[in-house]
């Protein structure tokens, strides 16, 4: 065919399908349709063949110049009669409706010339069918596909109200086991016995022990709370069913529920079993409060989950296991007995398990002699099982930049400072006048840090840039610690001031720089009045939360305290942020030659590292420190 095939071919997917074979049938149809349209869209009246290079002439003339042996070869399809001339032009004539070619005198038997019949009655018949039906057919064939489509869509629709739940093989490959886990030693212990009494129910049941029915994992993002369900389902030799509480709710009402429903069912009829319920605090939230559309539905949800858990009878060995980082926003009702009536605190790992977590990550890792995990552990408070993981791969990732064979202990210093500090900007360039106000601004927190007994110690003062800031004092604990004490709160709001009044004392004036650290610094204030009752206001918590969190503000929380009372905090907090002002600068006063030697060594190393930072405190005594700690 040499038309054109109309503007539009066939489109790819806009939407993911996942079936691809009724996909590309159905544009195969659009494609076929477009076609035939265009056929007839640049062909009106026209039949299939019509080229526009033949001459046209009257039937009559032609039926003439045939008697006079003027063609070649005369050809006749349905209603044209196509003639070629002895010098090879082709010409046409329409066939009158009706009218036969020997009634026209065209099958002369005495003429030589060559006439041959391309199409039959019987084909021109087919032919009318086919080009007057087809467009007819095509679409009728469309409609058939679209409307089975839809049947599917309607009946994924149907489908949405069986729960998506994963169930986990006994014997898959990767399969996850206790060994994955580091540390958690009192989780695991607990999850154990869950599995123990799935297995031999009989035992506890005896002497009239009640299973448990439901168990739930408490502990902040990234400790490892599905590791450690996944684990859980290696090691029971149970099914297990999998599901995250986001996946209860969708765009259908009701959903949630008949998710719900179905789940248990699946797990009833494959006792015993763990039905794993992951992120729960996306349906198990308070009932009554939230805000826009949804919540109803969750609590439907809520309230499906809250029934199936009372229904099970009493020899049902189905434990659910759930896990959540807002155990704050559950709903009471979820934790009543009989329901998670065990709670398994999954802390951020200490130390030792650090070390633990370090070792489990690495075995697939080439490793450094250099390497030594216990330092790393060290290096890292505050970091989740999770972080550490990312840490190693980005070590692994910076050595393979660098063409190494093993991870060296640089590779992992460089990325613990990436993770914990953000990466470093060597190409935002600071003109001298920045830097010189930055380096300053660190030696002061680092300066203050360092003279005062309960700041952490100071491990590295660096003025290169890095994430937002424009330098950083990195202060490293030596120890994980659990509690705060008011004079290390002092401690630590004076070292960060440090930096805001240094540049005063030095410049005469302070930058946009120290804004983040007078933040911080008054945050730290305000807990200490609001939440610790560790001011003149004395042991009362103000500002209790009554609302529903909303992508992560508080809403709808009115303050439990009166106008007046509002003041006082302000009073108090702005004490405190004071007289921490008063003591930092009487440190920096006390030593300001110090630290203006620490600066300049910093502008000319733009980094010092702890042994650096702490050899000036060796050399020069520095002057007394603060009296009041
Ligand atoms: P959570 O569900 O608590 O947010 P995950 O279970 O998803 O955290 O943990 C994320 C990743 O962190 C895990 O895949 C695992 O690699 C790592 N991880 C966390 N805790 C541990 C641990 N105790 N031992 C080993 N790896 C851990
Ligand atoms: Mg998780
Ligand atoms: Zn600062």
């Amino acid at each position: 065919m040499n038309h054109n095939q109309g503007p539009q071919g066939p489109r790819p997917p806009k939407y993911p399908q996942p079936k691809n074979n009724g996909n590309s049938f159905m544009y195969v149809l659009i494609f076929a349709l477009i076609l035939t349209v265009s056929y007839y869209v640049f062909n009106p009246g026209g039949q299939p063949g019509t080229t526009t290079t033949e001459k046209e002439i009257p039937i009559s003339e032609m039926v003439r110049e045939y008697q006079d042996g003027a063609y070649s070869s005369v050809e006749v399809k349905n209603g044209r009669v196509y003639a070629v001339t002895k010098n090879n032009e082709t010409l046409l004539a329409f066939r009158p409706e009706g009218e036969s070619i020997t009634e026209l005198g065209l099958n002369d038997p005495e003429n030589r010339t060559p006439v041959t019949v391309v199409s039959t009655e019987q084909a021109a018949f087919w032919m009318s069918i086919l080009s007057n039906w087809l467009p007819v057919i095509l679409f009728i064939a469309l409609i058939i596909f679209m409307a089975k489509q839809l049947g599917k869509g309607a009946n994924n629709a149907f489908s949405f109200g069986k729960s998506k739940a994963r169930v986990y093989s006994k014997n898959g490959k990767n399969k996850t086991t206790f060994k994955d886990v580091a540390g958690m030693d009192e989780a695991k212990e607990e999850l154990v016995e869950v599995v123990d009494f799935l297995k031999h129910p009989k035992k506890y049941t005896k002497i009239g022990a009640k299973i448990p029915r439901g168990v739930m994992l408490v502990g902040a993002p990234g400790t490892g709370k599905t590791l450690l369900a996944r684990a859980v389902a290696g090691e029971a030799n149970v099914p297990f069913f999998s599901i995250s509480g986001s996946e209860f709710v969708e765009m259908f009402v009701g959903v949630g529920a008949s998710r719900v429903r179905d789940l248990f069912q699946k797990a009833k009829h494959n006792a015993p079993c763990i039905i794993f319920i992951d992120e729960i605090d996306a349906v198990g939230r308070q009932r009554g409060f939230g805000m826009g559309g949804g919540h109803d539905e969750r609590e439907q949800t809520l309230n499906q989950i809250l029934t199936e858990m009372d229904g099970f009878e009493k020899d049902t060995n189905v434990i659910v296991v759930a896990a959540t980082n807002r155990p704050d926003v559950l709903d009471a009702a979820l934790m009543r007995p009989g329901r998670f009536d065990r709670r398994v605190i999954i802390d951020m790992p200490n130390l030792i398990e650090r070390e633990e977590i370090l070792k489990v990550h690495v075995r697939n890792k080439p490793m450094d002699k250099s390497v030594n995990f216990k330092k790393i552990a060290q290096k890292t408070p505050g970091f989740s099982g999770a972080d550490l993981e990312n840490l190693l791969n980005e070590a692994a990732i910076l050595a393979a930049k660098h063409n190494r064979q093993k991870i060296k202990a640089e590779d992992v210093d460089n990325s613990i400072e990436k993770v914990g500090l953000g990466p470093e900007r060597k190409s935002r360039r600071l003109s001298e006048e920045e830097k010189k106000i930055t380096a300053y601004h660190e030696v002061g927190h680092a300066l203050v840090g360092k003279l005062l007994p309960n700041c952490d110690p100071v491990e590295k003062v660096s003025i290169i840039p890095r994430g937002m800031a424009l330098g950083v004092t990195w202060f490293l604990p030596e120890e994980d610690k659990h509690l705060k004490s008011v004079s290390k709160f002092k401690d630590e709001m004076c070292s960060l001031i440090g930096g805001h009044a240094a540049e005063k004392m030095f410049f005469g004036e302070v930058t946009t720089g120290a804004s983040s650290d007078l933040k911080r610094a008054t945050a730290i204030a305000r807990h200490m009045v609001m939440d610790y009752g560790m001011s003149e206001l004395g042991p009362v918590i103000y500002g209790e939360q009554g609302g529903s969190s909303f992508m992560g503000a508080e809403l709808g929380s009115k303050p439990n305290y009166s106008e007046a009372v509002a003041s006082k905090i302000d009073q108090a907090v702005s004490k405190i942020v004071h007289e921490a002002q008063d003591r930092t600068n009487k440190i920096l006063t006390a030593n300001k030659a110090l630290l203006e030697k620490i600066a300049e060594e910093l502008l000319k190393k733009e980094v010092l590292t702890k042994k650096e930072f702490d050899a000036f405190f060796k050399k020069n005594k520095p002057a007394a420190r603060s009296k009041k700690a």
